[in-house]
């Protein structure tokens, strides 16, 4: 049983009989990886508060040759949100990402960008309120890292560079054409967008979130981030709908 050890967040847990627990975490040696924890749901358990969502944990774990989920033998806190989550809009926020990074992590594969991707953003999260900014953060971000964000100063079609002055207009499929080949048609970027793209992409999650983006901007970011991850997955995110009523629902109190 080889022996490894990595440092983790913790994005789910899930009961496994009465004393244990399977727990789903992005590890930085090696990806997504899914685990049990025995004796996790025990009242003395050894895990005690490490297996909360979002914990970054040292983590020690065991392979078994042929078998899916990992037993995992220690768990020691690095880094705990508990205070973050326990406010309904930040959960139903950490959801969404942990649906996201399911989604979009292969088990067993190895990335670094993307650990340091969710390392940024909690930190980033713990530290200020701007929620919807972070969010469109990690969404552009995510989809960059996956490989599925356009480069949007270069026409798919004609092979040009698009100007910085010029929009772009991305085709159903995400494909960014110019204003020439697209005859105009798609989902239109405005050169000023473009610019609020490139600050993401230029930017540290809490550098972009101080830069406080007009609200029509994040929500043309996040309406076209959220159609390039619909398309990408070939399905709607559960925690996304939710995640957009609690939000609803908080700006009516
Ligand atoms: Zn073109």
């Amino acid at each position: 049983m080889p022996l490894h050890q990595t440092t983790a967040f913790i994005l789910r847990t899930y009961p496994l009989s009465e004393a244990h627990k399977i727990c789903v975490l992005l590890t930085r040696s090696s990806g997504l990886i899914r685990g049990v924890a025995h004796g996790a749901r025990k009242m003395k358990s050894r895990f005690g508060a490490s297996l909360e969502p979002f914990t970054e944990v040292s983590l020690t774990y065991h392979e078994k040759e042929g078998r899916e989920l990992v037993n995992i033998s220690n768990c020691e806190i690095l880094h705990s949100y508990f205070h973050y989550t326990s406010k309904t809009e930040n959960a139903a926020a950490l959801s969404y990402l942990t649906e996201l990074l399911c989604e979009f992590s292969p088990a067993h594969e190895t990335n670094e960008k993307l650990y340091r991707l969710v390392i940024a953003i909690m930190e980033a999260m713990a530290k200020q309120s701007n929620l919807d900014s972070l969010l469109r953060y990690f969404e552009v971000w995510l989809l960059k890292i996956s490989g599925f964000f356009p480069d949007l100063n270069k026409c798919i079609s004609c092979n040009s560079e698009i100007a910085q002055s010029s929009g772009v207009w991305l085709a159903p499929d995400g494909a960014p054409q110019c204003y020439g080949c697209s005859g105009g048609r798609g989902i239109t970027i405005s050169s000023e967008l473009k610019r609020s793209f490139e600050a993401m992409l230029r930017n540290n999650p809490a550098n972009f979130a101080e830069q406080n983006s007009p609200t029509e901007h994040l929500n043309a970011i996040g309406d076209i981030a959220y159609r390039l991850i619909r398309r990408t997955l070939e399905r709607d995110l559960l925690s996304y709908n939710l995640m957009n009523q609690v939000q609803a629902e908080i700006k009516l109190i």
